[in-house]
Parts: structure tokens; C-alpha cells; sequence
């Protein structure tokens, strides 16, 4: 996104803004593959599943492969990418910026979890279902 000095709304008031967007919250944890057409569902900390990923969201900071890991997973879910920029900016994480991350999530591919990976970071992994 080029910088323009003639608006003082951030990508976030935009995001704000789009209209029809309802976000409708997911509690039960399920995986969502059929979108509600009525509106776009976020994910939440406990639909997220995995003990190492909610590691993730619930970090100050976390690295970008570690943002990768659960950005795939997220997809993997059927999530659209608004709605995990939506999610993650609710996790308030430092250095965390709407642009870039919409512009990252396009990107990326639904996969599942590099377990092996994230059992190195976070110790919680041991108890996930894809540990291997
Ligand atoms: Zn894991």
C-alpha cells in the first residue's frame, strides 16, 4: 500500500468501514469449511484447537514463522483472509500491522502445522493432536 498524505484513515478504519462485513464469533470449535453466507466467521483462541498455535495468538510478539504456522492452519479451517486480519489484530500483537498482513495471508496456502517445528518453541506442542 503506497503512503498518501491526503487521508488520515488507516487500512484498519477501512476494514472497519466494509460494509455487509458481519463477523460472527465461533465457539464451538469445529472446523469450518462451509462459510456462513450471512456473514464471515472469525476465529477465536479456543477454535484455534491446537495447544502450541493458541501459544502463538496468545504471544506478544511472535515471529513471523511462527505467525505463518498459524495463519496456514487458520486457512486450513476455511477462514478467509479478512477474518484472520480481523483475528489477529484482536490478539494485539507488537509490530502488527492490517496492510502487510492481508497483503502476507494472500499468500499463503492452507496446510496444517509444522509440529515438529513449533515442539521447539513452545513446550505446550506435547499435547497436540498432530505430534509426531
Ligand atoms: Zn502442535
Amino acid at each position: 500500500m503506497p503512503p498518501c498524505s491526503s487521508t488520515t484513515r488507516t487500512l484498519d478504519d477501512i476494514v472497519n468501514l466494509v460494509p455487509d462485513y458481519k463477523f460472527r464469533d465461533k465457539k464451538d470449535g469445529s472446523l469450518n469449511i462451509d462459510l456462513n453466507p450471512g456473514g464471515v466467521l472469525t476465529p477465536t483462541l479456543e477454535s484455534i484447537g491446537l495447544p502450541c498455535l493458541k501459544c502463538v495468538a496468545k504471544s506478544q510478539d511472535p515471529c513471523y514463522a511462527d505467525r505463518l504456522e498459524l495463519a496456514s492452519w487458520l486457512k486450513m479451517q476455511g477462514y478467509r483472509d479478512m477474518a484472520i486480519t480481523a483475528f489477529f489484530r484482536d490478539c494485539k500483537w507488537q509490530n502488527f500491522n492490517v496492510g502487510k498482513t492481508m497483503t502476507i495471508l494472500a499468500s499463503i496456502k492452507p496446510r496444517f502445522p509444522k509440529c515438529s517445528y513449533l515442539r521447539e518453541r513452545y513446550s505446550n506442542c506435547n499435547g497436540c493432536s498432530f505430534k509426531r
